[in-house]
């Protein structure tokens, strides 16, 4: 069988693995000069490595695909990370109201001024509506966070949170983007009192435990998620790339497929260009494309004259820090706050004892930006708002700093954007291509965050292997 396989981000990657591992003969064509999508870093020269943000790989039950992972670096080169068991946690935190929340990702109400007629608000709610949840795919974000929380929490609670994230009022977002986002659930009790209310579904559906580090054992998730032991997630990126060649896979980097000629419902002959000139590849026995939905709707001449929702910029700051950030266990920090430069802290050195280098504790800054920025005074503006929630120590200074603007980030969920993505699945979908398989970020309604990139990767590889 010969086999293409478009785009070198992970789920690219892990397919071109088990396709040759399978006798097929795999071609990885991939538009950039390296392989990793959004799982790379920069590189600074004396002040190391960043990534590309917070990625590190789950351990999903699927005993292959675990196996891969854990084999791509010797055991002891890996750092595990776990909710139990006095192992390192991932552990999520939030800025909200100005407080460095600590205790629980998602929003905490209790000291709200509010917070008793929220309370009723929810009971209310809960009163009149049916326990089960909407199926939330062609849901705006208003109408799944009012099913959740009913409409009171949503205008003044959700709605403004969303609008600061997303520059859109809640009604003109997809429901995805509570998803992506901890919105699905909110702390409104204490621990004895929560404990309690978690045998009542409706409640334990809505309502978030207070304190992470304390979860009951029925709610605890035991999933363990690697990552080097010396930072950066590139390692195993560059593992997996030379463990595709050592099988065979051909990889064509700075390449791009520029036509895919479709006939009776099978990709007959495809053109790959790149900066040393065409290829053309004859009857594919199949074609896995983990490059975007948009890029494959462009080749198939499927893109119409759709307006879309332009996405905000994806900018990481990234910081050198003299001092550890002041964030205790946090390795991931979110903020919702009106008008914040934040929109997630990511704590290196908390998930990876080795982060810190050349005397100093690195951490990214990512921002959600919808005008354009100045990036040393938008660095200054972060340093002002982490000193304001306590997280920089007294006398912390920065030994390096920079910006960059990343080539493609966070999608924009407009509810408009996510119909027309629904459209463009639709006219793939009725081209009926035989040989053609569509995988990765977006390739289905909701599919997002890697882990589930990757269980649907491992389902689609069944049929071809
Ligand atoms: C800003 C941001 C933050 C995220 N944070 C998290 C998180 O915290 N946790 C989590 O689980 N997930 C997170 N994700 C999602 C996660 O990054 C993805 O699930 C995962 O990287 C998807 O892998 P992929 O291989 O499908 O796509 P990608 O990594 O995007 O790889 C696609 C590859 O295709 C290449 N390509 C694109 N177009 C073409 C073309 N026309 N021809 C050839 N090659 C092409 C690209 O260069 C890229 O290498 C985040 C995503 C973003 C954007």
């Amino acid at each position: 069988m010969t086999s293409l396989v478009v785009g070198g981000g992970v789920s690219g990657l892990v397919s071109a693995y088990f396709l040759a591992k399978s006798g097929h003969a795999v071609t990885l064509i991939e538009r950039n000069f390296e392989c990793g999508g959004l799982l790379r870093s920069f590189d600074y020269g004396e002040f190391g490595r960043f990534d590309y943000g917070a990625h590190n790989i789950l351990e999903l039950g699927i005993a292959e695909l675990d196996d891969l992972f854990w084999s791509l670096l010797p055991e002891e080169d890996w750092q595990v990370t776990m909710t139990k068991g006095g192992q390192t946690r991932a552990l999520t935190g939030l800025i909200y109201r100005q407080q460095l929340q600590k205790g629980s990702p998602f929003i905490d109400l209790r000291s709200h001024p509010k917070w008793s007629e929220y309370v009723a608000a929810l009971f209310t709610h809960l009163n009149h509506t049916d326990d089960a949840l909407l199926e939330w795919h062609d849901l705006t974000a208003q109408q799944y966070a009012e099913c959740l929380f009913g409409a009171k929490i949503t205008n003044e609670i959700i709605g403004p949170a969303l609008q600061q994230l997303h520059k859109k009022p809640a009604y003109q977002l997809n429901a995805m983007v509570l998803f992506l986002t901890q919105f699905t659930r909110l702390v409104m009790f204490d621990e004895p009192l929560m404990q309690d209310l978690l045998a009542t579904k409706s409640i334990a559906k809505r309502l978030s435990y207070p304190d992470q580090l304390n979860l009951p054992d029925s709610i605890l998730n035991l999933r363990r998620s690697l990552y080097p032991r010396d930072y950066g997630i590139y390692r195993v990126i560059d593992a997996l790339v030379k463990k595709c060649k050592a099988i065979g896979v051909d990889f064509l980097l700075g390449s791009e497929i520029t036509d895919l000629k479709v006939l009776d419902s099978t990709v007959r002959n495809v053109r790959v260009e790149s900066s040393e000139g065409v290829r053309i590849f004859d009857q594919p026995d199949v074609i896995f494309w983990t490059a975007g939905l948009m890029s494959l709707s462009k080749t198939l001449g499927l893109l119409g004259s759709e307006q879309w929702d332009a996405p905000a910029s994806t900018v990481m700051s990234h910081f050198l820090l003299s001092k550890p950030l002041n964030a205790g266990e946090l390795s991931f920090i979110y903020n919702y706050d009106f008008g914040s430069k934040i929109f997630r802290i990511d704590n290196y050195s908390q998930y990876c004892e080795r982060a810190p280098r050349a005397n100093g504790y690195p951490i990214t800054v990512e921002s959600l930006l919808y005008t354009p920025f100045e990036a040393s005074r938008l660095r200054m503006d972060i340093l002002q708002e982490m000193q304001s929630v306590g997280l920089l120590d007294g006398g912390t200074d920065v030994l390096f700093e920079t910006t960059e603007q990343l080539q493609y980030g966070f999608p924009m969920l407009s509810q408009r954007n996510v119909q027309q993505m629904n459209r463009l699945r639709d006219s793939i979908d009725k081209c009926n291509v035989q040989n053609l398989q569509t995988l990765g970020i977006l390739a289905k309604p909701g599919l997002f965050f890697e882990s589930d990139v990757m269980v649907d990767t491992m389902k689609a590889l069944k049929k071809w292997r």
